[in-house]
C-alpha cells in the first residue's frame, strides 16, 4: 500500500479491518512529511507529538468500535483556523507567536470525529494572494512542479494533500483560495455555501465573503469531511440553521435528468487554449454521462465582479485587521507613545500585500468616496447574485474553468498585483453571490493540471458532489499523482 494514494474513505476501511493501525499510518505520514517538506514547504508547524497522541487516542476508539470515517486519518488545517495550544500564524508575522487558547469549531468537530491532525497550513498572509508567495515565511512549491506556485491562498492545504503529506485538508475560500490551488494541485476542493460552515475561529478575511472547505484527494472524501464539519452553530451568527444531509448519498454514476450551463463569460480573453481544450473535452464527458449540456448560458455582469471584490473583501480587511495593534495580542514593537508603538507595530507586523489591502479598504470607505466605490461594489454584488438566481431556475448547475491558466512560475506575478488579482476571475464571483462551488481535477496540460469548477443554488453541494462524482467515475485524473524525485 502506498500512502500516497489513500484517501480517506480506504484508509478508513484500512483501520477498522485492521490491515494498519492509525499510529503506523501517522508515523509513515509523518516520515514522508519530513523527507519532502524541505522542498515543499508547505506546513507552517508540523504537529508530529501531538499528532501520535491523537493516533493512539484514535487506536482505541477503533478498537472500541467507534470510528467515524474520519477517526485516526492524518489532516492538515489551514493556518488561519486556531487550534488550542498551536500556534496559529496565517502565515503572518503578526501572528507568528500568537497561540490561541480554543479551538474553532470546525477542529472541535473533526477533534470530535477522531482526526490526526499532522500541522498547520502554509498560506499567504491572512489569506490575501493566489500564490502562497504572500507567505511571511516562505512561498509553498506546487509538487507537479517545484518551479511554479501552488495558487493560494490555501497553497499548503492543496500541497499537502497531492504531495502525500496528509490524506485531507481544510482551506478558506474568500474568492477563490480552497479552489484555486485545488485547480493546480490536482485535488479535490469544495467552497460551500456561505453559511453552511461555521466560521468560528477562523481569522477573519473579509467576513462577508470566507467560507471554510475541505481539500481532498476525491469527491467521496470531499462529502466525507462535509458530513462533519457542516451545520448549524451558535458561536456564529452568519451561520444557517438548515439541516445536514448525509452528502455521501449524493453520489451517483450518471448524470440523467441533469441540465448544465456552461456561461461563456467565463471562457475569458487570456485564457490558456490547453486549459479550454481540457474544460471541452470535460464538459463532453458530462454530456456522455446524460446531462443535458446548454452552450448559451449567460452571466453578463460577470465582467464587474473582479473590480467589486477588490472594493468589498479590502473594505472588511482593512476593518477585521485592526484589531491588530500591538496591544491586545500578537506581535508588538515598542514606540515612543501609544500611537507610534501602534505606527510601528503595524508597520512591520504586516507584509506588503496586506498593507495594499488596508490601504485600499480605508480608501474605498473613506468619507466621499463611499458611495463610489463600497456602495457602488454592493450594488454589483446584487446584480451578480440576481443573475445567478436566474440562471439556477434554468439548470441544476453551471461549469466553467476554476482558473484561466496552469500554475504559473514562482515569482511571475508577485510583483504585479493587477496579473496575481486575474488568476481568480472565475472564481471570486461565487464567494460574492455566496453559492457553492467545486473543482474537480479535469486533465493536464503539459504535465500541470486544470481544474473544473462546477457551481450550484445556495445549498446544492449535493448536486455538486454528485457531477463531480460521476465525472471522476469516468475519467482517472484525480488518481493522478506528483512525482517527487522530479524537481
Ligand atoms: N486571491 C484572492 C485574494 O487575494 C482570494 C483569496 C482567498 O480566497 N482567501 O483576495
Amino acid at each position: 500500500m502506498k500512502l500516497h494514494d489513500l484517501t480517506v474513505h480506504t484508509a478508513h476501511q484500512l483501520l477498522k479491518d485492521r490491515k494498519i493501525s492509525s499510529l503506523e499510518l501517522t508515523k509513515g505520514i509523518l516520515e514522508h512529511i519530513a523527507r519532502v517538506e524541505g522542498r515543499l514547504h508547505a506546513f507552517v508547524t508540523v504537529t508530529g507529538e501531538e499528532a501520535m497522541q491523537q493516533a493512539k487516542r484514535a487506536d482505541k476508539r477503533i478498537k472500541d468500535g467507534d470510528a467515524s470515517p474520519l477517526t485516526g486519518v492524518p489532516a492538515l488545517i489551514k493556518d488561519n483556523m486556531c487550534t488550542r495550544g498551536v500556534t496559529t500564524t496565517c502565515s503572518s508575522k503578526m501572528l507568528e507567536n500568537f497561540v490561541p487558547p480554543y479551538d474553532a469549531t470546525v477542529v472541535e468537530k473533526l477533534k470530535a470525529a477522531g482526526m490526526v491532525m499532522v500541522g498547520k497550513g502554509n498560506m499567504d498572509e491572512f489569506a490575501m494572494g493566489s500564490s502562497t508567495e504572500h507567505s511571511a515565511f516562505c512561498p509553498t512549491c506546487n509538487p507537479w512542479d517545484q518551479g511554479r506556485v501552488p495558487g493560494g491562498s490555501s497553497g499548503g492545504s492543496a500541497v499537502s494533500v497531492a504531495a502525500g503529506e496528509a490524506i485531507y485538508a481544510l482551506g478558506s475560500d474568500t474568492g477563490g483560495s480552497i479552489r484555486q490551488p485545488a485547480g493546480f494541485c490536482n485535488v479535490v476542493g469544495l467552497k460551500p455555501t456561505y453559511g453552511r460552515v461555521s466560521r468560528y475561529g477562523l481569522v477573519a478575511f473579509a467576513s462577508s465573503l470566507d467560507q471554510i472547505g475541505p481539500l481532498t484527494r476525491d469527491v467521496t472524501d470531499s462529502a466525507l469531511v462535509m458530513n462533519v464539519i457542516a451545520g448549524h452553530d451558535p458561536k456564529d451568527s452568519t451561520s444557517l440553521n438548515y439541516a445536514v444531509p448525509d452528502y455521501t448519498q449524493a453520489l451517483k454514476s450518471d448524470l440523467k435528468g441533469l441540465k448544465l450551463g456552461i456561461p461563456r463569460e467565463y471562457f475569458v480573453e487570456g485564457m490558456q487554449q490547453g486549459v479550454n481544450d481540457a474544460i471541452r473535452d470535460a464538459i463532453a464527458k458530462l454530456e456522455e454521462l446524460g446531462a443535458t449540456i446548454d452552450w448559451e448560458a449567460s452571466l453578463p455582469s460577470t465582467k464587474y465582479a473582479l473590480a467589486a471584490y477588490y472594493i468589498i473583501a479590502p473594505s472588511e480587511a482593512m476593518a477585521n485587521l485592526a484589531r491588530y495593534d500591538g496591544v491586545k495580542y500578537g506581535f508588538s514593537y515598542e514606540g515612543k507613545n501609544i500611537w507610534d508603538a501602534m505606527e510601528k507595530t503595524r508597520g512591520h507586523g504586516f507584509g506588503s500585500e496586506v498593507k495594499r489591502r488596508i490601504i485600499l479598504g480605508t480608501y474605498a470607505l473613506s468619507a466621499g468616496y463611499y458611495d463610489a466605490y463600497y456602495l457602488k461594489a454592493q450594488k454589483v454584488r446584487t446584480l451578480i447574485r440576481r443573475e445567478f438566481e436566474q440562471a439556477f431556475q434554468r439548470y441544476d448547475a453551471l461549469i466553467t474553468p476554476t482558473s484561466p491558466t496552469v500554475p504559473f512560475k514562482i515569482g511571475e506575478k508577485v510583483d504585479d498585483p493587477l496579473q496575481m488579482y486575474l488568476s481568480d476571475v472565475c472564481t471570486l464571483p461565487i464567494n460574492i453571490a455566496g453559492i457553492p462551488g467545486l473543482s474537480v481535477p479535469a486533465g493536464f496540460v503539459d504535465g500541470l493540471p486544470v481544474g473544473m469548477q462546477i457551481l450550484g443554488k445556495p445549498f446544492s453541494e449535493e448536486v455538486l458532489l454528485r457531477i463531480g462524482y460521476a465525472y471522476e467515475q469516468a475519467t482517472e485524473w484525480h488518481k493522478k499523482r506528483p512525482d517527487l524525485q522530479r524537481s
